[in-house]
């Protein structure tokens, strides 16, 4: 099973950790919001253990952009220290499927997850995103580009499924920096390296590169729909 988490406590994230994984979990952790978001948009898993308050983007926005823009129905175990009920409710509203209060036992988390986790199998998750002549699949990774599978490194595969999941909305130089390397670089040099692999592969094995470069504001992916 694998298991997202999304919390900026690092020692609460830490602990999270080295207990799932102690105990067989495949665990992935993001320490900020948009980093959190963009692997739960760009990666397979079959549940998601979210923070509420959270530097860059917080939890609830996190919830209700996976539930309502990018259609993701992966279940979702919030983690927080308030404990009232307005809060708990918020939470539900925005797409939360459990609620766990701070501080938690381990064992706690861990029996949420299986209890959240069997009564989502059994579900069809189609979690493919699909725009224009682009596809991918997060369960295996994959790109298709007009019917021809492209060939990217993990990175590049990232970018594209994080633009994809909102298509034709201008993503900023620094936002997908942060998403896919976790931090802002000194210089713009890697994310163009990586934009231009990835916009060449495409090309070459589709005929046309559906990104567009928006001159001082990012980049974006062109929806002809
Ligand atoms: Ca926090």
């Amino acid at each position: 099973m694998q298991i997202l988490i999304i919390e900026d406590d690092f020692a609460i994230a830490t602990n999270l950790y080295d207990y799932l994984e102690s105990r067989g979990y495949g665990v992935d952790v993001a320490y900020d919001g948009i980093a959190g978001h963009c692997l739960a948009v760009t990666q397979h898993f079959d549940v998601i253990l979210l923070d509420l308050g959270l530097p860059k983007l917080d939890g609830l926005t996190i919830c209700q952009k996976l539930r309502q823009e990018s259609q993701i129905d992966t279940p979702i175990l919030m983690l927080t220290a308030r404990d009232t009920l307005e809060d708990k409710l918020k939470g539900f509203d925005h797409g939360a499927d459990d609620y766990i209060v701070k501080p938690f036992a381990l064992k706690e988390v861990e029996a949420s997850i299986v209890a959240l986790h069997k009564r989502h199998s059994g579900k069809v998750i189609s979690r493919i995103l699909v725009v224009d002549d682009l596809l991918f699949d997060p369960k295996i990774m994959s790109i298709t580009f007009a019917g021809s599978s492209v060939k990217l490194p993990p990175k590049c595969i990232r970018l594209l499924a994080l633009m994809m999941s909102e298509p034709g909305r201008v993503f900023g130089r620094k936002e997908l920096e942060s998403a896919v390397w976790g931090n802002t670089q000194e210089t713009s040099d890697t994310l163009r390296t990586h934009m231009h692999v990835l916009r060449r592969s495409l090309s070459q094995a589709g005929g046309y590169d559906p990104i567009e470069t928006v001159h001082g504001l990012g980049y974006h992916l062109v929806s002809r729909a």
